[in-house]
């Protein structure tokens, strides 16, 4: 000790190991407060309010002391917090998490393992792989299978088709002359993708879809006729398993071998429909990926973990080697001889979290059934939603689809749709805006819609028409402001 007036340890080592379980009571006490209190899904905060608040914070004035953090931390963004597992938050893909991965996430922060070399990682890089190959066995990939978890969705369909492109490119394809084929429902980010991987700018092809908005095999099939014979070299063909938008899942057995015939990678975006694979009840609707060359699945959608967790999954590990390169200071090639399992090999990420960890403890406190049921209960319920929105002569509904996304648009008799698109608008930003609940908007066949996202198992059927009836009143009030509107523009007004 070098004086009297030491400060509290500022880092976690074995010195500060009261300190440590100081600022665990804490933070468990401010999360269960902030749980305690969240009666509704958002506190109806403005982006100028929430900003203004969080910019009268000196960040160089230091307030030295954890409890008061937090209760600032509090004041700042617990209580003006998004949160998901509100029973009326119905808008996007987010789900409530499971408990033991929040337990593990604690420990990840902790330890604070990185996840690119065995000589940062140790053992969680064989707890990684062990799930990578768990994920794997139940696609129904082949032996020679592997993967990497990555940061999401984007990520998993980034390195997708970056490897897509370099064994094309490998088998002497020209750069400018690869496309991707993909459905117009398939995740925005093929296509972000296809861009920073450097390919021309009408490189996104899309074939039609079916009556019920899956990829037409018929045209996939056409398609890739058209363009080997027009000298383009199709990279990848993009199938969904759950559009993030409609829950439509391609039919991924005849996509399949309709790029087996021609010889294309076939790349399975199941982010969202993903979780399937622990369903007893739904599983069979992932028939088809183990025909996949690579399946991207999130685990932080239907498998009910925190944010960041998802994982690429190829059926030949040697596709990966596109994803390696050997920096002399971390993975020396000399290491790939002597087979060190250094993860980085694998990833478009160096320095990663130890983010497997927590789907670990998932599936070993509640199994890969419970989470399968609670999937299943979200998907029932979109179901009996959809259902009772058919029977509601204020709502048109959007055809059922196999995940738990609902789509419908509030109706009126006589009314303009355009008028309609605006009044679907005005009642959900007016329901957002109130915090009371949440929906998400989208566009489907050239219409503005709102869609539910049911991925809470506690939501039930009473909760979604309480939902409903608020997206009701607010779409009635926005139709009666138009039509006043309407009246006084006409210049009518009595
Ligand atoms: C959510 C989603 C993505 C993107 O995943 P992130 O984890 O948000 O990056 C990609 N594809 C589909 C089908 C999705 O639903």
């Amino acid at each position: 000790m070098f004086s009297e007036a030491t400060p509290p340890p500022a880092l976690l080592d074995a010195g500060a190991l009261d300190d440590l379980v100081t600022h665990l009571d804490l933070a468990r006490d401010a999360v269960v407060r902030a749980f305690a209190a969240a009666d509704r899904p958002f506190s109806g905060t403005t982006p100028t309010a929430a900003a203004t608040a969080v910019r009268g914070v000196d960040l160089d004035a230091p307030l030295g002391d954890p409890a008061a953090t937090l209760a600032e931390v509090s004041a700042l963004y617990l209580d003006h917090a998004v949160w998901f597992h509100h029973p009326h938050y119905q808008a996007h893909l987010n789900c409530p998490v499971a408990l033991p991965a929040v337990m593990a996430d604690v420990v990840a922060s902790a330890v604070n393992s990185s996840m690119d070399t065995w000589d940062q990682s140790g053992a969680a890089t064989a707890m990684e792989r062990h799930l990578v190959d768990w994920t794997a066995r139940r696609l129904g990939l082949p032996s020679g299978a592997d993967g990497v978890f990555t940061s999401g969705g984007t990520q998993s369909n980034l390195q997708a088709l970056l490897l897509a492109r370099d064994e094309a490119r490998a088998r002497g394809a020209r750069l400018e002359d690869l496309v991707v084929v993909t459905s117009p429902h398939a995740h925005f980010s093929a296509r972000t993708a296809a861009g920073l991987l450097g390919l021309v700018p009408d490189a996104v092809v899309e074939t039609e879809v079916d009556e019920h908005d899956r990829m037409h095999t018929g045209d996939l099939d056409r398609l890739l006729a058209d363009l080997t014979a027009a000298g383009r070299t199709v990279a990848a063909v993009v199938a969904t398993a759950g559009t993030t938008d409609l829950g439509v899942v391609d039919p991924l057995p005849s996509v399949g071998r309709t790029c087996r015939r021609h010889g294309v990678w076939l790349h399975v975006d199941a982010a969202y429909g993903g979780g399937l694979l622990t369903s007893r009840r739904r599983r069979h609707l992932l028939t088809g990926t183990e025909r996949a060359d690579s399946v991207t699945v999130d685990f932080h959608k239907t498998f009910f973990q925190p944010v960041a967790a998802s994982a690429l999954l190829v059926a030949d590990r040697r596709t990966l080697r596109h994803a390696t390169h050997h920096a002399a200071y971390l993975n020396p090639e000399a290491e790939s001889v002597s087979q060190l399992p250094n993860q980085v090999d694998k990833s478009l990420q160096t320095t990663r979290r130890f983010d497997a960890l927590k789907l670990w403890c998932t599936l070993r406190v509640l199994g890969a059934d419970r989470l399968g049921e609670l999937l299943d209960a979200t998907v029932d319920l979109a179901a009996e939603a959809r259902t009772a929105l058919v029977a509601d002569p204020d709502f048109e509904v959007v055809d059922g689809t196999p995940l738990s996304t609902v789509v419908f648009r509030w109706e009126a008799p006589g009314v303009d749709p355009l008028v309609l698109d605006r009044v679907n608008t005005a009642a959900r930003d007016e329901l957002v805006a109130s915090g009371l609940a949440a929906v998400a908007r989208t566009t489907y066949r050239g219409r503005t819609w709102l869609k539910l996202t049911l991925l809470n198992p506690a939501t039930t059927l009473a909760d979604v028409r309480h939902v409903v009836d608020l997206v009701r009143d607010h779409a009635a009030t926005a139709l009666h402001a138009e039509t006043a509107r309407g009246t006084a523009d006409l210049g009518v007004v009595a």
